[in-house]
C-alpha cells in the first residue's frame, strides 16, 4: 500500500502536470484534504506530508478530533452539510472557511451566531449542479439572488461557490456540473461588488480533480486518493 506521502507527492505531480499544461501555477490551487472517517494520526500524517489545509463533513466528528492534532495547519475547512443546531460547536473549531451554505436561512442563522461572538465568517455558496434531489445545494437558478441576500449579512463573507459533481466513474460525466458553475462564477464576479468576491471555485474530488482543474477549480477537495477507501465501519 503506498503511504499517504507517496500519495501527496503523486497528487502533487498530476496536477503539476495538469496546471502546466493549462497554462497556470501550482500555488494558484489549495488543495484541501478530506479526512473523514480517519483518526487524528492519519491528519498528522498529511500535514507531515506537506498537506496545509484538511476538511471534515460532520460538527461532531471534528469536534472528537481537532482538539488532539498537534502539527501545525494553515485551516480546518467544514464541507458537510451543517444543522443550525450545530453551528456553535462549529464555530468553536474556528473555521478557516464553510464551502456548504446553500440557503438564506442557514446563511441568517449562522450569521446571528457570528454576530454574538464577533466573528466574520468566510463561506462559500454551495451549488447543486446534477439536478439529484439528494444533493445538498442551491438551484443553480437561485444562486445569484442567493450570494447577493448573503453578501448583505454583516458577519458573513462570501468568497466563492462549492459543488459535489455528478458521482460517476467517467470524469467526462462530472464535466457539465463543473462548467456549470464556473458559469455562475464568471457571471458573479462580473457584477463583483464590495458586498462579495468570488476569489474561490471548490469543486473535484478524487475522482474528478483533474476535470475539475481543466474547467477552472481552484480549490480541490481530495479524500480517498490520499488516504485510500473510507471505512464508514459497521456491516456495509
Ligand atoms: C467526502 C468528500 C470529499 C472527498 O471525497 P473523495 O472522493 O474521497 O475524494 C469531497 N467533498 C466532500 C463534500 C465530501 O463529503
Amino acid at each position: 500500500m503506498p503511504t499517504i506521502v507517496e500519495n501527496v507527492k503523486a497528487v502533487q505531480a498530476s496536477l503539476k502536470e495538469k496546471l502546466a499544461q493549462t497554462g497556470r501555477e501550482t500555488d494558484e490551487v489549495l488543495v484541501v484534504a478530506v479526512t473523514k472517517t480517519h483518526p487524528v494520526e492519519t491528519i498528522e500524517s498529511a500535514l507531515k506530508a506537506g498537506i496545509r489545509h484538511f476538511g471534515e463533513n460532520k460538527v461532531q466528528e471534528a469536534r472528537r478530533k481537532l482538539p488532539f492534532i498537534t502539527e501545525p495547519y494553515e485551516g480546518f475547512h467544514y464541507i458537510g452539510r451543517l444543522q443550525t443546531n450545530k453551528i456553535n460547536a462549529l464555530l468553536e473549531l474556528e473555521p478557516i472557511l464553510i464551502h456548504s451554505i446553500d440557503s438564506l436561512n442557514l446563511a441568517v442563522n449562522l450569521n446571528k451566531r457570528c454576530e454574538t461572538r464577533g466573528r466574520v465568517q468566510d463561506i462559500l455558496v454551495q451549488v447543486n449542479t446534477t439536478g439529484e434531489q439528494s444533493k445538498s445545494g442551491c438551484e443553480p437558478g437561485e444562486t445569484i439572488e442567493l450570494v447577493q441576500q448573503i453578501s448583505d449579512l454583516p458577519n458573513l463573507r462570501v468568497k466563492g461557490l462549492m459543488t459535489i459533481g455528478l458521482m460517476s466513474d467517467d470524469a467526462e460525466k462530472t464535466r457539465p456540473s463543473f462548467k456549470l458553475l464556473k458559469e455562475l462564477f464568471d457571471e458573479l464576479k462580473n457584477k463583483e461588488n464590495a458586498g462579495y468576491e468570488m476569489r474561490w471555485l471548490s469543486m473535484g474530488m478524487s475522482g474528478d480533480y483533474l476535470t475539475a482543474i481543466e474547467e477552472g477549480a481552484n480549490i480541490i477537495r481530495l479524500g480517498s486518493v490520499l488516504f485510500g477507501e473510507r471505512d464508514y465501519g459497521g456491516d456495509r
